[in-house]
């Protein structure tokens, strides 16, 4: 079988091609990248190697042998701000095998378990904020005049970023990706670029590549970028929705014909259940698509200076209502809104799609579509409906996600036991070390209550 090589040097020879970022991601969705010259041609197409232990959570020690990432010849991408400099996402391997830690491997593994023909179609919606940090520490908005009370979709904050947001624009579309529109989202500072679904993990690529353009060329503007889930606690987060399908042979197998319409939303049995297998696994999956500590600042009731989070509370879905986990805003898709800005995309994908074939194989009822305004219905309410709320913190969350075996399959096996063990241990970590900050809120609140 080929390798892709020749594939991979014609694209390279006709783009002029001198350098290669040889890239792959840890656990934390951190790209890692070697700078290889199209010279070395044996070396990129053999794996370049990487001190694992070093590069973030791989699992490895600083004994253990490289990792080394094979390039996936399909997934090139001309870097279009660097002439002469091209990105290939690469599978890590150990000692000749593909490595279980490696996140686009847990993701393709996912894939394979679908039933053959079938696609996992993901379109996902990146929210960031411009910012800059300042001389005495923290951090400001890079825009100064963006103060509106209300400043979602606002012209002028958009006039304002034009250059960087029609830069970025520019770029998706020489890349191919098709984006189709960019605004200011709901935030003082923050913005929504959009481009086009495609199979799971070829948008998975598109986003790790999204997230390290977006830093570049804020960057060289004199700006940086987050996606953090919550920069700041009185505005709105960054959100990472994920529209979700299933298609066989160019059919979207989520979209209702005529006569299979269960919610009356447009979307098919099929979908359905994929939609309530998300809905049941909800509090364990935010532990892989809201990953960090600050992730569960995002999401909740308490409103933010605009008025509304537009963040999931509760594990529910409902037609075009944003106040609900999923959103089903037209037939054929739904968007899960509990994902944020912090997601690696590959094990949210992995994740995301076992809980939905979960949800197909046990014919999961969803039960009807909730129509409430979620943000102010009353706890009382919520209660008597059995609604489930999402975990408070990121420790509730992977407390969930330890108990839940069909995310722990999905994750797969390790040499040393199974990821999800890994994963749930480095979270706790996270958030011990987070624990053991004695934080300013603390100081002024109980220096001298007592
Ligand atoms: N920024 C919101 C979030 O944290 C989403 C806003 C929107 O609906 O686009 O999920
Ligand atoms: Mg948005």
């Amino acid at each position: 079988m080929s390798d892709g090589r020749e594939e991979l040097e014609a694209r390279a020879k006709e783009d002029d091609i001198e350098f290669f970022f040889a890239m792959f991601v840890d656990m934390h969705g951190k790209p890692c990248a070697k700078l290889v010259p199209s010279s070395a041609m044996d070396v990129l197409m053999g794996g370049a190697g990487f001190a694992g232990f070093a590069a973030g959570p791989m699992g490895q020690s600083p004994a253990d042998p490289d990792l080394i990432a094979v390039p996936d010849p399909r997934s090139y991408t001309k870097v279009p701000w660097q002439d002469g400099l091209a990105v290939v996402h690469c599978d890590v391997a150990v000692d000749g095998e593909l490595w279980p830690y490696s996140p686009r491997v847990i993701l393709q593994r996912q894939l394979e378990r679908l039933e053959a023909g079938l696609t996992f179609n993901v379109g996902v919606e990146a929210e960031y904020f411009l910012v800059r940090r300042r001389d005495g520490g923290g951090i400001e908005l890079a825009d100064p005049l963006d103060t509106a009370a209300a400043p979602c979709y606002d012209a002028k904050g958009l006039s304002r970023m034009y250059d960087h947001l029609t830069t970025v624009s520019r770029y998706m579309n020489q890349l191919g990706w098709t984006n189709y529109a960019n605004d200011h989202e709901d935030a003082n500072g923050q913005f929504e670029q959009n481009f086009k679904y495609a199979d799971a993990l070829t948008t998975a690529d598109r986003l790790i590549f999204f997230r390290y353009m977006v830093h570049t060329l804020a960057h060289r503007a004199g700006m940086a970028a987050t996606f953090m889930p919550k920069p700041f606690a009185n505005l709105t987060g960054n959100g990472l929705h994920m529209h979700s399908s299933l298609w066989s042979d160019g059919d979207n197998m989520f979209d209702a014909g005529a006569h299979d319409d269960p919610t009356g939303l447009g979307l098919s049995s099929l979908g359905t259940q994929f939609m309530a297998g998300v809905i049941d696994h909800a509090r364990a999956l935010v532990a892989v698509t809201c990953p960090i500590v600050n992730s569960y600042k995002r999401m909740g009731v308490g409103a933010p200076n605009s008025g509304a989070t537009w963040a999931p509370a509760y594990a529910t879905y409902g037609g075009n209502n944003r106040t609900q986990m999923i959103r089903v805003p037209e037939g054929g898709r739904f968007e899960f809104r509990g994902a944020d800005g912090a997601a690696n995309p590959y094990l949210a994908m992995t994740a995301l799609l076992a809980a939905g074939l979960d949800g197909v194989e046990r014919k999961l009822d969803p039960g009807p579509p909730n129509r409430d305004n979620l943000y102010t219905l009353p706890a009382a309410e919520i209660a008597a409906r059995g609604i489930t709320s999402m975990p408070p913190t990121l420790l509730h969350a992977v407390d969930h996600l330890a108990t839940d075996n069909v995310l722990r399959a999905a994750l797969g096996r390790t040499p040393h036991g199974d990821y999800i063990d890994y994963y749930v241990q480095t979270k706790r970590d996270e958030f011990a070390a987070y624990h053991s900050v004695v934080s300013a809120w603390e100081v002024d609140r109980y220096l001298t209550l007592f």
